[in-house]
């Protein structure tokens, strides 16, 4: 294989920080790769001027000692330079390495540059992660250790191998059009791919068209199998020391809630009931749901669905839960997942984008990766993807939206497209997987999304109504508006591209007209989402809100002091201009319709009878919340925080789901499990009953159940109450976040880190962030905060594998963070989690209950609570192993009469309460004594 470029830098560096103004080299590598082969090395470490930063330190093992001895910069940085001469730059990330160079260099480089990470990126779009480590781990290539230069630089020129001689592999035709995408992206790897085209053995001109969707063998029909077992007990022995999922499953654990469970809900199906099950953690709730849910379908040939809120669970079913049942117990079951529209690649408009070749760089760039991607799957299913939140909105004009598709009309329908698919999978299926949305889009869609089924589990029931109202509402954003009207554009100059002849002559005129419309539209829907914009960020820093990642902020249209009224010179132009747009549309509409029987003008019109149609919805949603039109609905405006193009979406939706939740999800089924962590409130499950509208079924036909967890609370944690905190809103801010920051540093210096830090503000997060960070720093400990030191999953990730760390979250670290093993033995919630009434959707709710003459606070502001503290408490202990502490900084728990609630909700029933410094040292006996028994 010939390497192109055949001579190149590969270079590495070790830097103080991110900031190449600010911060400083302490570490360079240099390699030189000819022909695939490095040929010289050059390799220093660098004396920085300030200290090593704690952080940087933990990296890359470097000190202030280590690099006492090392030479400046300036007395090296002239060899670097001559090594580098005109040779092309190439490295992982390498614009960060470029950039340092510069700086410290004082004049531009004019070395083009090679990113491995871009390559990767390009070449395994669906890598979970574009770091070398992880990649190099994925392509099993050896390290020989990270964060230090040389061996960096070393990783990163195995990688570039690796990563040509996989290109080198796919098929000529594929790489030339991988290359022109490439090419308009402005990348320097279209020439690379553009010469391995032509050096490709595969390159010959009959290549098999590597644009074909792959086709799918389908399952052959599983065999009736009569030994399934009949009854409960006969499912529960399933579960026994020595029966068969002992027998089979690697890490299989006997815990006899889980065969509670079991039982429990075989017995539910059975007697065609519905079920609350609150099943602690630890339980093993997937498979207790799972083989009574699959027994109860090969029995009666009934279609069994499961729903859970998240995708996260979806997949840890589908790829871990469900293949262990099979393997373990060997029925001969299908199963299928199932997910919205949205998740799936559209082959017509993929194909499409292929031929039209009017793409932006940004979509050059994301379809180069569609194209890698698209010849090897099987699902079309873009979790497979690792898309950037940039791309994820790319995918919106490539996905199988219900609006873009032809149905029948399509020529993928009937056997490739991947919707087809999906759902022919699912009718063909004992058990289908869905998550919450779908499963109440299909109620939307009067069930014609979901195939018939005879009973469902809903697990994360708890987020069911959270999950209907996003559901079950309407939203019109900026992003949404503008994507519609670059598709007309588009479709505007296919059709102009076409000639009509003897047709029309007015034909030029009117596509000439609709342009214009389309301008204009154009011009009004960025007129009206920045007016939009700017008002409610006035509105909002008026209010002086906290800083959430999203302003939110209540409609109320029709009332007269609403932001609506000052928007209105704006959007009655704006509804003037779709409105003629759309006749405008609807004339070319009806000469398309005139002369469809050419082929040609067939297929624009069914595309423009899309475009059509997705205005038509588009306008009269807009036209809708504008207006207030529906009756028990919130209306709200979110704007994201701080970004220049920012998200800004107009939202509407049902105050109440319950009603639509028992008319349209329970009301004909025979038998549905709701299951969950939390689900009840001082083993009460009114709270979530009343919400979810179960107690509008008959009485006697909802069972409850709680099952406790396998773990021993009261040996394996300790709770602490703190009580000499200001309260929350006692004295002034400043006081009270001081007095947070010397609690969190004393409890980390006996935990030694370890510890989750849990803000129900994103104010108070990023104020005691910026508080303790630098005495962190001097302390060793590094520091972690949501938003502010990198995605959910990365921050988690780095919690995890440092040793002395502490993570700062907010909102959706209260659930889902599983972090199990000494990385995590102390989680700290600042504040009682009770929702900001200043939230649309929940101050909506505040007032419906306050109309039905109900206490707001006591039917639905506490429990919700007291469920979201269930919550963090369970992100504590994990297995059976762990160990570890809860403490609590908000006294209110023992002043206030509620206290006790939260209290009695969790499975821990005894707690040590004391100011701070009691409990300081209650925690640093109760970690000795721990330490002490774990040695013996
Ligand atoms: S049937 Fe619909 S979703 Fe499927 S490929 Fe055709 S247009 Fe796309």
């Amino acid at each position: 294989m010939k390497f192109v470029p055949q001579s190149c830098i590969v270079c590495d560096l070790e830097t103080t920080g991110l900031n190449p103004y600010r911060d400083e080299i302490i570490e360079i590598a240099l390699l030189q790769l000819e022909e695939g082969r490095v040929t010289r090395e050059m390799h220093t470490l660098v004396r920085p001027r300030r200290k090593i930063p704690v952080t940087i330190r933990r990296l890359t093992g470097l000190d202030d000692a280590a690099l006492g001895a090392a030479p400046y910069l300036e007395e090296i940085l002239p060899e670097a330079i001559r090594f580098i001469g005109p040779h092309p730059l190439m490295g992982h990330n390498i614009s960060f390495d470029a950039g340092f160079l510069q700086a410290a260099h004082g004049r531009t480089l004019d070395n083009p540059l090679f990113d491995t990470r871009e390559l990767a990126r390009i070449l395994l779009p669906g890598a979970r992660s574009y770091r070398l480590s992880d990649l190099c781990r994925l392509l099993e290539i050896e390290m020989e250790g990270s964060h230090r230069a040389l061996w960096d630089a070393r990783a990163a020129a195995a990688l570039y191998s690796r990563l040509m001689a996989r290109a080198a592999q796919m098929e000529g035709k594929l790489l030339l059009h991988l290359a022109g995408f490439l090419t308009r992206a402005g990348s320097p790897w279209a020439e690379e791919m553009g010469q391995l085209a032509w050096q490709s053995r595969h390159s010959r001109i009959n290549d098999r068209a590597p644009f074909r969707p792959s086709r799918v063998e389908e399952e052959a029909e599983p065999p009736r199998d009569p030994n399934i077992p009949a009854d409960p007990e006969q499912l529960c022995a399933l579960l026994e020391p020595g029966g068969p999922l002992a027998t089979h499953l690697e890490k299989y654990e006997y815990r006899p809630q889980q065969k509670k469970m079991v039982a429990a809900i075989a017995g539910a199906l059975a007697e065609e009931k519905y079920l609350l099950l609150e099943a602690g953690t630890g339980t093993g709730k997937s498979l207790a749901y799972l083989i009574p849910a699959l027994q109860r379908s090969l029995k009666t040939g009934q279609r069994a669905v499961v729903s859970t809120h998240t995708i996260n669970l979806q997949e840890q079913l589908w790829q871990k839960d469900i293949p262990m049942v099979k393997k373990a117990l060997g029925w001969p079951f299908r199963a299928a997942l199932v997910k919205g529209r949205q998740n799936y690649l559209c082959l017509r408009r993929w194909l499409h984008s292929l031929t039209v070749q009017d793409w932006t760089a940004r979509e050059a760039a994301f379809y180069g990766r569609i194209l890698v991607w698209a010849r090897e799957t099987a699902t079309g299913d873009k979790n497979e993807l690792n898309l950037t939140r940039d791309e994820q909105e790319l995918w919106l004009s490539l996905c199988a939206d219900g609006e873009a598709c032809q149905g029948t009309g399509c020529r993928w329908f009937s056997r490739e497209c991947y919707v087809t698919r999906s759902r022919r999978l699912a009718e063909a299926a004992n058990l289908v997987v869905v998550n919450h949305s779908l499963l109440l889009s299909d109620i939307r869609a009067e069930n014609r999304v979901l195939p018939a089924y005879g009973c469902l589990i809903i697990d994360e029931a708890h987020h069911l109504e959270d999950a209907a109202t996003e559901q079950l509402g309407l939203s019109v954003s900026r992003s949404g508006l503008s994507r519609w009207l670059n598709a007309l554009n588009r479709l505007l100059g296919r059709l102009s591209d076409v000639p009509s002849g003897e047709n029309s002559p007015a034909w030029p005129a009117l596509l000439q007209q609709v342009q214009e419309g389309r301008q204009r539209a154009g011009k009004g829907v960025e007129l009206f989402f920045n007016t939009l914009q700017q008002l409610v960020i006035s509105h909002c820093e008026k209010k002086g809100e906290g800083n959430a990642p999203r302003y939110q902020l209540r409609l109320r249209p029709g009332s007269k002091s609403d932001l609506t009224n000052d928007l209105q010179g704006e959007y009655s132009n704006l509804r003037l201009y779709i409105q003629e747009l759309l006749s405008g549309l609807e004339k070319i509409n009806s000469l398309l319709d005139d002369w469809s029987e050419e082929e040609i003008w067939a297929g624009h019109a069914r595309d423009l009878s899309q475009v059509l149609s997705t205005g038509r919805k588009v306008a009269g949603e807009l036209d809708c919340i504008m207006k207030g039109e529906l009756d028990n609905h919130v209306y709200w405006v979110e704007v994201e925080r701080g970004k220049e193009n920012a998200a800004v979406i107009l939202r509407a939706a049902p105050v109440q789901v319950n009603t639509v939740l028992y008319e349209h999800l329970y009301k004909d089924k025979k038998a549905i499990i709701f299951t969950s962590a939390t689900l009840s409130v001082e083993e009460s499950f009114d709270h979530f009953m009343e919400r979810a509208g179960l107690n509008l079924l008959p009485a006697g036909q909802v069972m409850t159940m709680q099952v406790d967890s396998p773990f021993s609370y009261e040996s394996q944690s300790l709770l602490c109450v703190v009580r000499n905190l200001p309260l929350p809103g006692e004295g002034s801010g400043a006081i009270y976040s001081e007095a947070l920051a010397i609690s969190l540093l004393d409890l980390a210096e006996i935990t030694g880190g370890r510890m989750l830090v849990l803000f129900t503000s994103h104010q108070m997060l990023q104020e005691t962030y910026n508080r303790l960070k630098p005495v962190c720093e001097e302390r060793d400990i590094l520091l972690l905060g949501h938003n502010l030191d990198g995605s959910r999953w990365n921050l988690v990730e780095e919690f995890r594998t440092t040793t002395r760390a502490i993570l700062f979250g907010a909102s959706s670290f209260w659930e889902g963070v599983d972090i199990p093993g000494p990385a995590l033995s102390c989680v700290v919630m600042v504040k009682l989690p009770f929702w900001s009434p200043g939230v649309p959707v929940i101050e909506a709710r505040l007032e419906e209950l306050a109309r039905q003459g109900k206490d707001g606070f006591r039917h639905f502001s506490l429990p919700q609570a007291i469920i979201r503290f269930k919550q963090g408490f369970g992100r504590l202990i994990r297995t059976e192993q762990d160990r570890g502490v809860v403490v609590v900084l908000d006294g209110r728990l023992l002043t206030k009469k509620y206290g006790r609630q939260f209290l009695n909700s969790l499975p821990l029933k005894s707690h040590i309460r004391g100011d701070m410094h009691l409990i300081t040292r209650q925690i640093a006996r109760w970690f000795n004594k721990e330490s002490r028994h774990v040695s013996k």
